[in-house]
Protein backbone atom coordinates (compact mmCIF):
# COMPACT_ATOMS: atom_id res chain seq x y z
CA UNK A 1 0.00 0.00 0.00
CA UNK A 2 0.73 3.66 -0.66
CA UNK A 3 0.26 6.43 1.41
CA UNK A 4 0.75 9.95 -0.33
CA UNK A 5 1.31 12.66 2.31
CA UNK A 6 3.20 12.84 5.79
CA UNK A 7 0.89 14.58 7.53
CA UNK A 8 -1.17 13.74 10.25
CA UNK A 9 -3.56 11.51 8.39
CA UNK A 10 -0.83 9.99 6.35
CA UNK A 11 1.35 9.31 9.19
CA UNK A 12 -1.33 7.96 11.48
CA UNK A 13 -2.93 6.00 8.77
CA UNK A 14 0.65 4.21 7.65
CA UNK A 15 1.46 3.07 11.26
CA UNK A 16 -1.58 1.43 11.88
CA UNK A 17 -1.52 -0.47 8.56
CA UNK A 18 2.48 -1.02 8.88
CA UNK A 19 1.37 -2.78 12.47
CA UNK A 20 -1.56 -4.91 11.18
CA UNK A 21 0.74 -6.09 8.95
CA UNK A 22 0.83 -4.38 5.66
CA UNK A 23 3.69 -3.62 4.11
CA UNK A 24 3.29 0.23 3.27
CA UNK A 25 5.13 3.04 1.43
CA UNK A 26 4.81 6.58 2.88
CA UNK A 27 5.54 9.38 0.47
CA UNK A 28 5.82 13.29 0.61
CA UNK A 29 7.33 15.39 -1.56
CA UNK A 30 8.57 18.16 1.37
CA UNK A 31 11.86 17.17 2.93
CA UNK A 32 9.66 18.29 6.52
CA UNK A 33 6.73 16.21 6.82
CA UNK A 34 4.43 17.16 9.21
CA UNK A 35 4.55 21.05 9.22
CA UNK A 36 1.02 21.90 10.09
CA UNK A 37 1.26 19.67 13.38
CA UNK A 38 4.18 21.22 14.39
CA UNK A 39 2.55 24.91 13.72
CA UNK A 40 -0.72 23.71 15.02
CA UNK A 41 -2.20 24.90 18.59
CA UNK A 42 0.39 27.49 18.92
CA UNK A 43 3.21 25.07 18.60
CA UNK A 44 1.49 22.54 21.10
CA UNK A 45 -0.91 21.00 18.62
CA UNK A 46 -4.65 21.30 19.67
CA UNK A 47 -4.76 17.25 19.19
CA UNK A 48 -8.26 16.33 19.97
CA UNK A 49 -11.19 17.69 21.76
CA UNK A 50 -12.60 16.02 24.66
CA UNK A 51 -16.10 17.92 23.76
CA UNK A 52 -16.77 15.75 20.44
CA UNK A 53 -20.20 14.76 21.32
CA UNK A 54 -20.02 10.69 21.02
CA UNK A 55 -23.54 10.55 19.80
CA UNK A 56 -23.48 13.10 17.21
CA UNK A 57 -20.06 13.76 16.41
CA UNK A 58 -21.08 15.16 12.90
CA UNK A 59 -22.38 18.38 14.53
CA UNK A 60 -19.11 19.99 15.18
CA UNK A 61 -18.15 19.35 11.14
CA UNK A 62 -19.59 20.73 8.13
CA UNK A 63 -19.43 19.06 4.49
CA UNK A 64 -22.02 18.28 1.62
CA UNK A 65 -23.09 15.65 4.13
CA UNK A 66 -22.28 16.63 7.80
CA UNK A 67 -23.47 12.66 8.73
CA UNK A 68 -20.74 11.07 6.30
CA UNK A 69 -17.84 11.49 9.12
CA UNK A 70 -20.31 10.36 11.83
CA UNK A 71 -19.13 6.06 10.88
CA UNK A 72 -15.66 6.94 11.35
CA UNK A 73 -15.78 9.21 14.39
CA UNK A 74 -17.91 6.43 15.67
CA UNK A 75 -15.11 4.09 15.82
CA UNK A 76 -12.08 6.35 16.33
CA UNK A 77 -13.60 8.01 19.33
CA UNK A 78 -11.28 11.30 21.28
CA UNK A 79 -10.39 8.86 23.96
CA UNK A 80 -8.78 6.08 21.91
CA UNK A 81 -6.69 9.07 20.26
CA UNK A 82 -5.39 10.25 24.16
CA UNK A 83 -5.02 6.68 25.07
CA UNK A 84 -2.48 6.57 22.88
CA UNK A 85 -0.75 10.07 23.77
CA UNK A 86 -0.85 8.08 27.46
CA UNK A 87 0.69 5.24 25.97
CA UNK A 88 3.77 7.82 24.77
CA UNK A 89 4.14 9.32 27.72
CA UNK A 90 3.08 12.57 26.37
CA UNK A 91 1.66 15.32 28.88
CA UNK A 92 -1.25 17.41 28.00
CA UNK A 93 -3.53 19.81 29.62
CA UNK A 94 -7.18 20.97 28.59
CA UNK A 95 -7.31 24.51 27.74
CA UNK A 96 -10.53 25.68 26.79
CA UNK A 97 -13.84 23.69 25.56
CA UNK A 98 -12.78 20.73 25.70
CA UNK A 99 -9.19 21.61 23.80
CA UNK A 100 -6.26 19.58 24.83
CA UNK A 101 -2.99 20.87 24.12
CA UNK A 102 0.49 18.80 24.71
CA UNK A 103 2.63 20.34 27.45
CA UNK A 104 5.57 20.35 25.59
CA UNK A 105 5.39 20.89 22.21
CA UNK A 106 3.94 19.81 18.92
CA UNK A 107 6.80 17.72 17.95
CA UNK A 108 5.99 15.32 20.63
CA UNK A 109 2.85 14.04 18.56
CA UNK A 110 4.98 14.21 14.99
CA UNK A 111 7.53 12.13 17.08
CA UNK A 112 4.90 9.58 18.46
CA UNK A 113 3.46 9.05 14.95
CA UNK A 114 6.57 8.48 13.44
CA UNK A 115 7.47 6.07 16.05
CA UNK A 116 4.10 4.48 15.11
CA UNK A 117 5.40 4.21 11.91
CA UNK A 118 8.78 2.31 13.12
CA UNK A 119 6.22 0.16 14.84
CA UNK A 120 4.50 -0.72 11.74
CA UNK A 121 7.97 -1.23 9.46
CA UNK A 122 6.88 1.91 7.51
CA UNK A 123 9.27 2.81 4.88
CA UNK A 124 9.16 6.69 4.02
CA UNK A 125 10.50 8.28 1.05
CA UNK A 126 10.90 12.23 0.89
CA UNK A 127 11.01 14.13 -0.58
CA UNK A 128 9.56 12.53 -3.08
CA UNK A 129 7.89 14.04 -6.49
CA UNK A 130 5.22 12.04 -7.58
CA UNK A 131 4.26 12.42 -11.30
CA UNK A 132 1.65 10.31 -13.69
CA UNK A 133 -0.40 8.27 -12.12
CA UNK A 134 -2.20 5.09 -13.68
CA UNK A 135 -4.81 2.35 -13.26
CA UNK A 136 -4.92 -1.12 -14.32
CA UNK A 137 -7.52 -2.77 -14.02
CA UNK A 138 -6.36 -6.81 -13.37
CA UNK A 139 -7.45 -9.36 -15.91
CA UNK A 140 -10.72 -8.82 -17.65
CA UNK A 141 -11.01 -5.16 -15.71
CA UNK A 142 -15.00 -6.21 -14.13
CA UNK A 143 -12.99 -7.86 -10.66
CA UNK A 144 -12.84 -4.21 -8.90
CA UNK A 145 -9.13 -5.49 -8.47
CA UNK A 146 -6.24 -3.67 -10.70
CA UNK A 147 -3.02 -1.51 -9.68
CA UNK A 148 -1.69 1.36 -9.84
CA UNK A 149 1.63 2.18 -11.54
CA UNK A 150 3.32 5.64 -10.01
CA UNK A 151 6.29 7.62 -11.54
CA UNK A 152 8.25 9.07 -9.07
CA UNK A 153 11.17 11.30 -8.57
CA UNK A 154 12.72 8.72 -6.73
CA UNK A 155 11.72 5.91 -9.48
CA UNK A 156 8.11 3.59 -10.72
CA UNK A 157 6.18 2.17 -7.66
CA UNK A 158 3.37 -0.01 -7.92
CA UNK A 159 0.46 -0.84 -5.35
CA UNK A 160 -2.85 -1.84 -5.60
CA UNK A 161 -3.94 0.16 -3.02
CA UNK A 162 -3.13 4.26 -2.90
CA UNK A 163 -4.43 6.03 -0.19
CA UNK A 164 -4.32 10.09 -0.27
CA UNK A 165 -3.75 12.39 2.61
CA UNK A 166 -2.06 15.15 0.76
CA UNK A 167 -4.34 17.62 3.08
CA UNK A 168 -5.79 20.96 1.61
CA UNK A 169 -4.59 24.07 0.23
CA UNK A 170 -4.08 26.18 3.53
CA UNK A 171 -0.46 27.59 4.42
CA UNK A 172 0.96 26.81 0.99
CA UNK A 173 4.11 27.97 2.35
CA UNK A 174 4.77 24.68 4.00
CA UNK A 175 3.73 22.03 1.30
CA UNK A 176 -0.05 22.48 0.90
CA UNK A 177 -0.99 21.53 -3.33
CA UNK A 178 -3.70 20.62 -4.64
CA UNK A 179 -2.65 16.85 -5.43
CA UNK A 180 -5.40 15.08 -3.98
CA UNK A 181 -8.18 17.16 -6.02
CA UNK A 182 -6.33 16.58 -8.86
CA UNK A 183 -5.67 12.97 -8.47
CA UNK A 184 -9.81 12.40 -7.91
CA UNK A 185 -10.70 14.51 -10.58
CA UNK A 186 -8.17 12.50 -12.91
CA UNK A 187 -10.23 9.31 -11.65
CA UNK A 188 -13.83 11.05 -12.70
CA UNK A 189 -14.47 11.56 -9.04
CA UNK A 190 -16.40 14.75 -7.94
CA UNK A 191 -14.43 17.68 -5.69
CA UNK A 192 -16.60 20.19 -3.76
CA UNK A 193 -14.77 23.44 -4.37
CA UNK A 194 -12.34 24.31 -2.19
CA UNK A 195 -12.45 27.65 -0.09
CA UNK A 196 -10.55 28.82 3.31
CA UNK A 197 -12.39 28.46 6.71
CA UNK A 198 -11.27 29.10 9.77
CA UNK A 199 -9.78 32.52 8.72
CA UNK A 200 -10.11 36.13 9.53
CA UNK A 201 -12.54 37.85 7.83
CA UNK A 202 -12.08 41.38 6.14
CA UNK A 203 -13.53 44.72 5.67
CA UNK A 204 -12.55 46.64 2.59
CA UNK A 205 -12.78 49.82 2.11
CA UNK A 206 -13.58 53.05 3.67
CA UNK A 207 -16.03 51.10 5.61
CA UNK A 208 -13.96 49.89 7.86
CA UNK A 209 -11.98 53.01 8.64
CA UNK A 210 -13.68 53.70 12.22
CA UNK A 211 -12.73 50.65 13.49
CA UNK A 212 -9.04 49.76 12.47
CA UNK A 213 -7.89 52.00 15.44
CA UNK A 214 -9.68 49.36 17.49
CA UNK A 215 -7.06 47.01 16.61
CA UNK A 216 -5.76 44.20 18.98
CA UNK A 217 -9.43 44.67 21.38
CA UNK A 218 -10.34 41.38 22.24
CA UNK A 219 -13.36 40.63 23.58
CA UNK A 220 -15.90 37.67 24.18
CA UNK A 221 -19.18 37.94 21.59
CA UNK A 222 -22.40 35.83 20.52
CA UNK A 223 -21.47 36.01 16.64
CA UNK A 224 -24.01 34.69 14.20
CA UNK A 225 -24.38 34.45 10.30
CA UNK A 226 -27.02 32.58 8.47
CA UNK A 227 -30.93 32.45 8.53
CA UNK A 228 -33.85 29.79 9.78
CA UNK A 229 -32.12 26.69 9.01
CA UNK A 230 -28.86 27.80 8.45
CA UNK A 231 -28.47 29.82 11.18
CA UNK A 232 -25.04 29.50 13.00
CA UNK A 233 -24.24 30.91 16.74
CA UNK A 234 -21.01 30.84 18.43
CA UNK A 235 -20.16 32.40 22.09
CA UNK A 236 -16.21 33.19 21.54
CA UNK A 237 -13.40 35.66 22.00
CA UNK A 238 -13.26 38.02 18.96
CA UNK A 239 -10.37 40.16 18.04
CA UNK A 240 -9.63 43.54 16.17
CA UNK A 241 -7.67 43.62 13.25
CA UNK A 242 -6.10 46.34 10.83
CA UNK A 243 -8.07 44.47 8.41
CA UNK A 244 -11.10 43.37 9.83
CA UNK A 245 -11.89 40.83 12.49
CA UNK A 246 -10.53 37.54 13.72
CA UNK A 247 -9.95 35.55 16.91
CA UNK A 248 -12.10 31.87 17.38
CA UNK A 249 -15.24 33.58 17.06
CA UNK A 250 -14.45 34.87 13.91
CA UNK A 251 -12.46 31.86 12.97
CA UNK A 252 -15.36 29.35 13.92
CA UNK A 253 -18.33 31.86 11.61
CA UNK A 254 -15.98 32.04 8.75
CA UNK A 255 -16.80 27.97 8.08
CA UNK A 256 -20.24 28.63 8.14
CA UNK A 257 -20.22 32.54 6.57
CA UNK A 258 -21.55 32.75 2.92
CA UNK A 259 -20.07 36.01 0.97
CA UNK A 260 -22.16 38.81 0.66
CA UNK A 261 -24.63 37.92 3.87
CA UNK A 262 -24.21 39.69 6.99
CA UNK A 263 -22.70 39.06 10.46
CA UNK A 264 -24.47 39.89 13.38
CA UNK A 265 -22.74 40.39 16.92
CA UNK A 266 -23.36 41.27 20.18
CA UNK A 267 -20.64 42.47 22.45
CA UNK A 268 -22.74 41.86 25.49
CA UNK A 269 -23.49 38.51 25.30
CA UNK A 270 -26.13 37.78 28.58
CA UNK A 271 -26.60 41.30 29.28
CA UNK A 272 -29.67 43.50 28.23
CA UNK A 273 -27.69 46.38 27.38
CA UNK A 274 -30.88 48.59 26.63
CA UNK A 275 -32.36 47.72 30.28
CA UNK A 276 -28.77 48.50 31.46
CA UNK A 277 -28.37 52.33 29.71
CA UNK A 278 -32.27 52.75 30.76
CA UNK A 279 -31.75 52.13 34.45
CA UNK A 280 -28.53 54.04 34.28
CA UNK A 281 -29.87 57.51 32.89
CA UNK A 282 -32.03 57.29 35.47
CA UNK A 283 -29.93 57.48 38.56
CA UNK A 284 -26.39 59.29 36.85
CA UNK A 285 -24.79 62.14 35.38
CA UNK A 286 -21.73 60.41 33.57
CA UNK A 287 -20.95 60.70 30.55
CA UNK A 288 -22.64 58.32 28.30
CA UNK A 289 -19.62 56.22 26.94
CA UNK A 290 -18.09 55.89 30.68
CA UNK A 291 -22.01 54.39 31.53
CA UNK A 292 -21.07 52.06 28.70
CA UNK A 293 -17.71 51.22 29.49
CA UNK A 294 -19.07 49.71 32.48
CA UNK A 295 -20.61 47.11 29.66
CA UNK A 296 -18.24 46.09 27.42
CA UNK A 297 -14.39 47.08 27.46
CA UNK A 298 -13.81 51.22 27.27
CA UNK A 299 -12.23 51.18 23.70
CA UNK A 300 -15.07 50.02 22.22
CA UNK A 301 -17.37 52.19 24.41
CA UNK A 302 -15.42 55.02 22.93
CA UNK A 303 -15.59 54.13 18.97
CA UNK A 304 -19.52 53.55 19.29
CA UNK A 305 -20.15 56.45 21.09
CA UNK A 306 -17.82 58.71 19.19
CA UNK A 307 -19.50 57.80 15.84
CA UNK A 308 -22.67 59.41 17.12
CA UNK A 309 -23.03 63.47 17.88
CA UNK A 310 -26.59 62.35 19.90
CA UNK A 311 -24.41 60.85 22.08
CA UNK A 312 -21.53 63.20 23.37
CA UNK A 313 -22.99 63.95 26.67
CA UNK A 314 -24.13 63.16 30.30
CA UNK A 315 -25.92 60.10 30.37
CA UNK A 316 -29.52 61.47 31.81
CA UNK A 317 -29.59 64.29 29.25
CA UNK A 318 -29.47 61.54 26.21
CA UNK A 319 -32.86 60.74 24.31
CA UNK A 320 -34.35 57.59 25.23
CA UNK A 321 -34.55 56.82 21.13
CA UNK A 322 -30.65 57.18 20.97
CA UNK A 323 -29.89 55.46 23.71
CA UNK A 324 -32.17 52.41 22.26
CA UNK A 325 -30.46 52.69 19.24
CA UNK A 326 -26.96 52.27 20.73
CA UNK A 327 -28.05 49.33 22.28
CA UNK A 328 -29.37 47.95 19.40
CA UNK A 329 -25.74 48.41 17.72
CA UNK A 330 -24.00 47.16 20.61
CA UNK A 331 -26.36 43.84 21.39
CA UNK A 332 -27.24 43.03 17.01
CA UNK A 333 -24.10 44.92 14.83
CA UNK A 334 -24.58 43.91 11.81
CA UNK A 335 -21.61 44.20 9.29
CA UNK A 336 -20.95 42.59 5.69
CA UNK A 337 -17.48 41.32 6.00
CA UNK A 338 -16.02 41.85 2.09
CA UNK A 339 -14.30 38.30 2.25
CA UNK A 340 -11.46 36.26 3.95
CA UNK A 341 -7.93 36.88 4.32
CA UNK A 342 -7.79 33.36 2.32
CA UNK A 343 -5.51 30.36 2.36
CA UNK A 344 -2.50 32.40 3.14
CA UNK A 345 -4.08 32.28 7.12
CA UNK A 346 -6.69 30.41 7.05
CA UNK A 347 -6.24 27.16 9.37
CA UNK A 348 -8.38 24.57 6.99
CA UNK A 349 -9.48 23.66 3.73
CA UNK A 350 -13.60 23.54 3.22
CA UNK A 351 -14.69 21.33 0.28
CA UNK A 352 -12.40 18.41 -1.00
CA UNK A 353 -13.00 15.04 -2.41
CA UNK A 354 -17.41 14.79 -2.65
CA UNK A 355 -18.16 12.68 0.52
CA UNK A 356 -20.84 11.16 -2.17
CA UNK A 357 -18.13 9.14 -4.23
CA UNK A 358 -16.45 8.25 -0.93
CA UNK A 359 -17.16 4.98 1.22
CA UNK A 360 -18.23 6.38 4.74
CA UNK A 361 -16.89 3.02 6.44
CA UNK A 362 -13.55 2.32 4.37
CA UNK A 363 -12.74 6.01 2.83
CA UNK A 364 -12.22 3.98 -0.50
CA UNK A 365 -13.37 6.32 -3.58
CA UNK A 366 -15.74 4.65 -6.28
CA UNK A 367 -12.46 4.24 -8.07
CA UNK A 368 -11.30 0.72 -7.04
CA UNK A 369 -8.40 1.03 -4.48
CA UNK A 370 -7.98 4.55 -4.51
CA UNK A 371 -8.79 6.29 -1.00
CA UNK A 372 -8.90 9.55 0.60
CA UNK A 373 -8.36 10.60 4.23
CA UNK A 374 -8.05 13.52 6.70
CA UNK A 375 -8.78 17.30 5.17
CA UNK A 376 -8.59 16.60 1.58
CA UNK A 377 -12.05 15.52 1.73
CA UNK A 378 -15.03 17.60 2.26
CA UNK A 379 -15.01 17.27 5.65
CA UNK A 380 -14.28 20.38 7.58
CA UNK A 381 -14.44 20.60 11.97
CA UNK A 382 -14.63 23.41 14.01
CA UNK A 383 -11.76 25.14 15.76
CA UNK A 384 -10.62 23.21 19.01
CA UNK A 385 -8.72 19.90 17.93
CA UNK A 386 -12.05 18.81 15.76
CA UNK A 387 -9.52 18.66 12.55
CA UNK A 388 -6.82 16.84 13.77
CA UNK A 389 -9.70 13.94 15.37
CA UNK A 390 -11.16 13.91 11.66
CA UNK A 391 -7.85 12.87 10.38
CA UNK A 392 -7.04 10.79 12.91
CA UNK A 393 -10.69 8.17 12.37
CA UNK A 394 -10.48 8.62 8.63
CA UNK A 395 -6.62 7.36 8.80
CA UNK A 396 -8.30 4.34 11.20
CA UNK A 397 -11.28 4.00 9.37
CA UNK A 398 -9.36 3.60 6.04
CA UNK A 399 -6.55 1.42 7.76
CA UNK A 400 -8.73 -1.47 9.43
CA UNK A 401 -10.79 -1.93 6.51
CA UNK A 402 -7.50 -3.80 4.89
C1 LIG B 1 -1.70 27.34 11.60
C2 LIG B 1 -2.54 26.10 11.76
C3 LIG B 1 -2.86 25.65 13.03
C4 LIG B 1 -3.68 24.52 13.18
N1 LIG B 1 -3.96 24.10 14.44
C5 LIG B 1 -4.75 23.01 14.59
C6 LIG B 1 -5.02 22.50 15.90
O1 LIG B 1 -4.44 22.97 16.90
N2 LIG B 1 -5.90 21.46 16.00
C7 LIG B 1 -6.49 20.88 14.91
O2 LIG B 1 -7.28 19.96 15.06
N3 LIG B 1 -6.20 21.31 13.66
C8 LIG B 1 -5.34 22.34 13.49
N4 LIG B 1 -5.05 22.76 12.22
C9 LIG B 1 -5.59 21.98 11.08
C10 LIG B 1 -4.79 20.68 10.92
O3 LIG B 1 -3.39 21.01 10.89
C11 LIG B 1 -5.16 19.96 9.62
O4 LIG B 1 -6.55 19.82 9.52
C12 LIG B 1 -4.50 18.59 9.57
O5 LIG B 1 -3.10 18.72 9.60
C13 LIG B 1 -4.92 17.85 8.30
O6 LIG B 1 -4.23 16.64 8.25
P1 LIG B 1 -3.91 15.97 6.84
O7 LIG B 1 -3.03 14.81 7.13
O8 LIG B 1 -5.15 15.75 6.09
O9 LIG B 1 -3.07 17.08 6.04
P2 LIG B 1 -1.66 17.72 6.42
O10 LIG B 1 -1.36 17.55 7.85
O11 LIG B 1 -1.69 19.08 5.84
O12 LIG B 1 -0.61 16.82 5.61
C14 LIG B 1 -0.55 16.79 4.22
C15 LIG B 1 0.81 16.27 3.82
O13 LIG B 1 0.78 16.01 2.41
C16 LIG B 1 1.96 16.48 1.81
N5 LIG B 1 1.68 16.76 0.41
C17 LIG B 1 0.90 17.75 -0.10
N6 LIG B 1 0.91 17.70 -1.43
C18 LIG B 1 1.70 16.65 -1.78
C19 LIG B 1 2.10 16.11 -3.02
N7 LIG B 1 1.72 16.65 -4.18
N8 LIG B 1 2.92 15.03 -3.03
C20 LIG B 1 3.36 14.49 -1.85
N9 LIG B 1 3.02 14.96 -0.64
C21 LIG B 1 2.19 16.04 -0.61
C22 LIG B 1 2.33 17.72 2.63
O14 LIG B 1 3.71 18.00 2.50
C23 LIG B 1 1.93 17.28 4.04
O15 LIG B 1 3.02 16.66 4.71
C24 LIG B 1 -4.20 23.84 12.04
C25 LIG B 1 -3.84 24.29 10.77
C26 LIG B 1 -3.02 25.40 10.61
C27 LIG B 1 -2.64 25.83 9.23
Amino acid sequence: MVVVGAGAAGLFCAGLAGQRGLKVLLVDHSEKIAEKIRISGGGRANFTNRDLDVRAPQRHFIGGNPNFCRSALSRYAPQQFIDLVHKHGIAYHEKHKGQLFCDGSSQQIIDMLLAECEAGGVTRWQPCKLGKIVFSAAGDGTSGAGSYRIDSTRGPIETPRLVVATGGLSIPQIGASDFGYRLAEQFGLRVVTPRPALVPLTFGGDAWAPYAELAGLALPVRIETGARKEKMAFLEDLLFTHRGLSGPAVLQISSYWKPGSPLTLDFAPGVDVAEALAEAKLRSKKRIANELAALVPSRLADAWVGQDPALQRPINEAADKALAALAERIARWQIIPSGTEGYKKAEVTAGGVDTRDLSSQTMESKQPGLYFIGEVVDVTGWLGGYNFQWAWASAHACATSF
